[in-house]
């Protein structure tokens, strides 16, 4: 077998490894912050019409611009936020990592640099290596929060070009204030892409609301993987001023967004009342099982996703196998004494609980600072 030494690889890509979860099938899968839900059977015949419909026009190339598409994102965006957002506002891709790619390509690479507060999404750091981006790393506090001060203070002294805030943030879920996010954007010399992959699980209002006011700094990316339960589709999109937008398309390949992700897209959007009452659940069984984790003796990260970062185990990868014999998978994030678990339906959640309480009681949880 060949391995990667044998290759004459980028120097930087050498002793790298892929993303990607260490996918088990256990019964209860929380390791990857999907909804729990499949698509109800009103949304699967809206998708499969479309589909059919779409599947006529396969001999063409897709709508390069996706116009239809960023129409009703900025409809949903308008709707949603109260932010002023026509479709010239919206850049869409194949998913919010894509679309996170196209902006280090568009204002990064070879001789710039992005910032981020770890611990935080470890794609951030990945996608700079690949587009040649130096990655410039902070550091969160303690507990997870973002000193602004702190991180001020960082881009005023190391003048990054792109600085990257996942608002809530993973692996832990805290929030920054839209105020807080405002001081940032100020301070910033390059821009600022705030990413709101889990903001429909958040009371807080999005930062979509200030990018009129910050037109050639701040951009917001989305995506339709986590509220809206439609990981498999991939699309995640950006909303910022139309130039912004332009600049997307200098570095996006030709008809990126494939015909059928587009019209699925479309579908998956005009079902989002649907969509906010699966948040609402979720959002109860967050608090739920946050009560719950906390009373069996747990230490639990205030969250505004639909996922808790908890602790603390003596030995975290021991504890995540231990999950796994209970047919829970979950996701060890790296982060001393902790593990990363979704919030799932109901009865998953149960059963992530039921294995916690047994785990709990065999292996003892080790105090904070201990
Ligand atoms: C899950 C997640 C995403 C989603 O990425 P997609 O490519 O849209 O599936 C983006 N950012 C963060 C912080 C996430 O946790």
């Amino acid at each position: 077998m060949t391995t990667l030494d044998a290759l004459p690889l980028r120097q930087e890509l050498r002793d790298r490894r892929a993303y990607g979860a260490p996918q088990i099938a256990t019964a209860v899968k929380l390791n990857t912050n999907e909804s729990p839900f499949p698509p109800p059977q009103a949304l699967l015949d809206a998708i499969g019409e479309s589909l059919r419909a779409a599947a006529s026009d396969l001999h063409r190339y897709p709508d390069p611009d996706a116009g239809a598409l960023r129409r009703d994102l900025a409809g949903y965006v308008s709707q949603t936020d109260g932010a002023e957002v026509s479709a010239q506002n919206i850049w869409v891709a194949n998913g919010s990592n894509e679309v996170m790619q196209h902006v280090l390509q568009a204002f990064g690479g070879p001789g710039r640099s992005a910032m981020g507060f770890e611990p935080t999404y470890s794609m951030y750091r990945h996608l700079t290596l690949g587009t040649g981006t130096r990655w410039m790393a902070e550091q969160r506090g303690d507990d997870f929060s973002l000193n602004l001060i702190d991180a001020r203070r960082a881009i005023v002294e190391r003048r990054p070009d792109v600085v990257v805030i996942a608002n809530p943030n993973s692996p832990d879920g805290g929030s920054v204030s839209l105020e807080g996010i405002e001081t940032l954007v100020t301070a910033a010399p390059g821009i600022v892409v705030v990413d709101e992959a889990y903001v429909e699980f958040s009371a807080q209002t999005s930062a979509t609301t200030l990018v009129e006011r910050h037109p050639t700094k701040l951009m917001v990316s989305r995506t339709l993987s986590k509220a809206f339960g439609m990981a498999g589709i991939r699309l995640g999109y950006l909303v910022a001023h139309p130039a912004v937008v332009e600049a997307m398309r200098l570095v996006r390949l030709p008809y990126h967004l494939s015909t059928f992700t587009q019209a699925a897209a479309r579908a998956a959007l005009s079902h989002h009342q649907r969509m906010a009452e699966t948040v609402r659940l979720l959002i109860a069984e967050r608090r739920r099982v946050t009560q719950e984790l906390t009373s069996l003796g747990f230490t639990v990260a205030p969250s505004d996703g639909n996922f808790l970062l908890f602790g603390s185990f003596p030995d975290a990868a021991a504890a995540w196998n231990r999950y796994v014999d209970r047919g829970v998978l979950l996701r060890d994030v790296g982060i001393d004494g902790h593990l990363r678990t979704a919030i799932g339906s109901p009865t998953e959640n149960d059963a992530f609980l039921a294995a916690s309480s047994a785990i709990r009681n065999s292996v003892p949880t080790r105090r904070p600072g201990t």
